[in-house]
């Protein structure tokens, strides 16, 4: 198993030596609920997308938004801000 970073073994300050690096951080790790999206109701307004705070939302191939679960932290952000409530919170346990 993977040693899991401590203070010990993270940067003075968590300062960033590599630009460009964000990417590798899955602040997907941090989630305990996920967000899901009920495509009947979405809009595809973009608001969701505009408020959230990670690379967590995209456009997909065929025309409208969905998650990038490596990124979503699970914050409720998108949900709470769609004014169509195409998106619930769900526990990460459930299907
Ligand atoms: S805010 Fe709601 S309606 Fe708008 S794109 Fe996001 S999920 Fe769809
Ligand atoms: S739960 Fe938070 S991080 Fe995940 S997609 Fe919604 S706004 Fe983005």
């Amino acid at each position: 198993m993977a040693e899991l970073p401590s203070w010990r073994t993270i940067n003075h300050a968590c300062i960033v030596f590599q630009p460009g690096n964000a990417s590798e951080y899955l602040t997907g790790d941090w989630r305990s609920r996920r967000p899901e999206l009920d495509k009947e109701k979405c809009v595809r307004c973009g608001r969701c997308w505009m408020y959230c705070p990670e690379p967590a939302i995209l456009w997909d191939e065929v025309g409208g938004y969905t998650f990038d679960y490596r990124y979503c932290k699970g914050c409720g952000i998108c949900a709470r801000e769609c004014p169509y409530d195409a998106i619930s919170m769900v526990e990460e346990c459930e299907e």
